[in-house]
Formats: structure tokens, sequence, C-alpha cells
């Protein structure tokens, strides 16, 4: 496409992140849109034959087919690059997709990969049941616990693999010495960074090789579409996700794509507002609960931890009610504001119990030794003025006798 107003790297790399989330990216068209303009198609024509071999053997920049490049996902993938900083991003059609494309595109049979043990359930799955399908071998570990990190490797160890805050119990991994460990033994480590985003936390600086997102949570923002984006270095982009993602066809749709790029104009107020919105929220209901996991919040044991790695600790926070599952959905039934619902990274305030939706897939015992017990609830807070979604909780808690 002709980038009639388009900026190059040089001069986007130098600006600031919110207006990388506003401009980054950007190609205009001959028409001078201001808005990113959406191309949905799948195929591209050519002026003659020797223009498309020319495309398809290298010599030739240009789109040929959107399973390979697309316009407007490549507007998306480059904002996403920008705001990260990293050399390069792609983006797959869900946050899953995202995890699956980074773990197998550099796993083999034989390979073994450490992850931390406190997951979302889908990428429990992959690490528990999926790799080892394939003869890779899966050792999960305390992610709290540096030490266990150290111990658990092996000759053949390749990838370290952990989200940090971890969903749905907020556990922290301390980055600089995980990926450094991983670094000085030659182990690729990849950060699920779907609950802090780049604008709240920047794995790249902590020592990660590969940051991987759902961009369906924060980064979208407003509940609307899935989408996932792997951040690494050319390198690792070219030589070792793209052949994987190219053959087997992950890819986001155009009409996806665009809507995440709406999305990015928003983040950094929406992550810094619902990170206020969900730390006074958490203040207020703390003294009412048996636990709370709010990493924003000095009663967390990684408090410490959280405040160097992160800049604000975003708008999920998990909380646990004495009387397990019957009065953990005694409380949903009983929210009049807050919705019940499993999504996260949303402007609405949702809240969810992990027992019986997104941890029902992963044993009971395994659900146990992650920290996710019956009486478990995870909310996002989102744009709502913090007064309302505080009585809602109030009023909820009141009914089920706390
Ligand atoms: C939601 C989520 C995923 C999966 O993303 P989808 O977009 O739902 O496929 C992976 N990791 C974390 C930490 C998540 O919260």
């Amino acid at each position: 496409m002709k980038k009639t107003t388009g900026f190059d790297r040089s001069t986007t790399k130098k600006w600031h992140a919110a207006t990388q989330a506003v401009r980054g990216g950007t190609w205009r068209s001959e028409h001078g849109e201001t808005s990113e303009a959406l191309f949905l198609t799948s195929g591209y024509s050519y002026d003659n034959a020797e223009s498309v071999a020319a495309r398809f053997s290298g010599e030739e920049q240009g789109m040929t087919y959107s399973r390979l490049q697309n316009p407007t996902v490549a507007m998306l993938e480059e904002r996403i690059a920008l705001i990260e900083g990293a050399e390069a991003c792609r983006v797959q059609s869900s946050g899953m997709a995202a995890m699956t494309t980074a773990l197998l595109s550099q796993l083999s049979a034989g390979d073994h990969i450490v992850s931390a043990k406190a997951a979302f359930g889908s990428c429990r799955w992959l690490v528990d049941t999926l790799c080892p399908r394939f003869g890779i071998e899966s050792t999960v570990v305390e992610g709290s616990d540096n030490a266990a990190w150290e111990r658990a490797i092996r000759p053949n160890t390749k990838v370290f693999f952990f989200e940090t805050p971890a969903n749905p119990t907020l556990d922290i991994v301390d980055m600089a010495y995980v990926c450094g460990l991983a670094k000085a033994h030659g182990i690729t480590s990849v950060v699920d960074n779907a609950f802090a985003t780049a604008v709240l936390q920047r794995p790249l600086e902590f020592g990660a090789d590969v940051v991987a997102y759902s961009a369906t949570k924060l980064m979208e923002g407003q509940g609307r579409v899935l989408a996932g984006a792997v951040c690494g270095t050319e390198k690792f982009m070219n030589e070792v996700l793209l052949p994987f993602q190219r053959n087997t066809g992950p890819n986001l749709s155009p009409f996806n794509a665009w809507v995440v790029l709406k999305g990015l104009e928003t983040l950094q107020l929406r992550a810094q507002r619902q990170s206020e919105n969900a730390l006074a929220v958490g203040q207020a209901i703390e003294g009412r609960v048996a636990r709370m996991l709010h990493p924003g919040l000095a009663s967390h044991p990684q408090y410490e931890l959280a405040s160097r790695q992160m800049d604000a600790c975003g708008p999920i926070f998990a909380f646990e009610l004495p009387g397990g599952a019957a009065q953990a959905m005694a409380f949903l039934n009983a929210l009049e504001l807050v919705d019940i619902s499993n999504n996260i990274g949303d402007s609405r305030s949702l809240c969810c119990h992990p027992w019986t939706t997104t941890h029902y897939g992963v044993s009971p015992d395994v659900r146990l030794d992650m920290g996710v017990g019956e009486g478990l609830l995870r909310i996002n807070i989102g744009l709502e003025d913090p007064r309302d979604v505080i009585a809602d909780l109030d009023q909820a808690l009141t009914r089920v006798g706390l």
C-alpha cells in the first residue's frame, strides 16, 4: 500500500507510548483517511504476471494473500510492536492462538518447557496436556519461587513460560531473575502480559525474549472481539514464528484487527483509570473478605516486587469468601450492577467464579495446587464510577452475610 502520509520506524520509535498508541503504524491510502482503513480482502491482484512472481520470490514488497499479509493487520502489528518496544509483532485470532503459536513454533519432540503453575486454564492445558502429547516434556513450578525455576532446568529445557500477574490468583513472577536465568541457560522466556499490557509493565526491559498477549482483554478493552499477539525480535519472528504461523493459519481477521487498533487509542487512559478504580474497590472490600489478592495492596505477599515491575496493577484482582462455592455463587447472584461474566479487561465491571468457569477444565487437585479455591472470585473493575461498584459489592456482601 502506498504510504501517503505514513511515518517510518525511525520517527515513530521516538514517540512516547501514548502517541504511538494513537498514531503508530498508521498507513494512509491515497484518500488520506484519518481513521485507519479496514481492508476486508483475502486476496490481491497484480498488474502483470512478473509482478506477482517478484512478490512471491521476495524481490518486490507487497501483499499476496491475507494469511500472509493484510494492510489493516500490518498496521495493528506495527502499533503493538511500537508500544511494546519490540522489534516485531505478529497478531493471531485469539490469546490462545497466540500462546499456541508462541510455544509450538519453537518446541519440538524431545524439548522441555517449564511453566508457572498459576496460569489461565487453557495455558495450563497447553503445558500439561498438549505439549506431552507431541513428545515435549513439561514441568510446572511455583512461579514466585525463584529457586524452583533453577531446579527445574534440564539440558533440553528450551522455554520458560509464565503469566505475571497470573490469572486468576494474581501471583507475580520476578521477571528480572527468571528471564535472566533463562538467558544464562540459552532458554527462551515467554511472558504472557495480558493482565498488565505494555502501558503498565514492560517485560522486554526485564529481559523477556517473547511477550505474548490475549489482546481480547485490556488491549481491546471494550469486550468486542477476540485477538492475540506475539512480540519479539525480527529474528525470532522471521525464523521461528512466521514459518509456523503462515503455514498453520491462526490469523486475525482484518475487522478484528481494526477493532483492536481503535481500542489501543484509549489503552493508556483506560489502564490508568481502571487501575485506580480497582485499587479503590479492593481497599473498600478488603476487610470484608477472607483473602484479598491484589498486587497493589500492601497485604499482597509480593507487593514490593509488583511495585518494582509494574507502573500500576491493572483492573483485575481476586478475593476469597469464607463460605466456599455456595457463598461465592450466592454473592454473584446478588450483584446488581457488576455483571456475572468470565471476561476481563472490559470497560464494564465483571465478576466470575474461576472454580466453576475459567478453571473448570483443570482437575480439582490442580486448581487447589495453583491457589484456585472454591470460594475464590475474580473481578475486573471497569470504567464506571468506583463508588457505584463499591456500593454494589457492599450490598452483595451484606446479602451473603459478610
Ligand atoms: C484470556 C487469557 C488468555 C486467553 O486469551 P483468549 O483471547 O481468550 O484466547 C491467555 N492468557 C491469559 C492470562 C488470559 O487472561
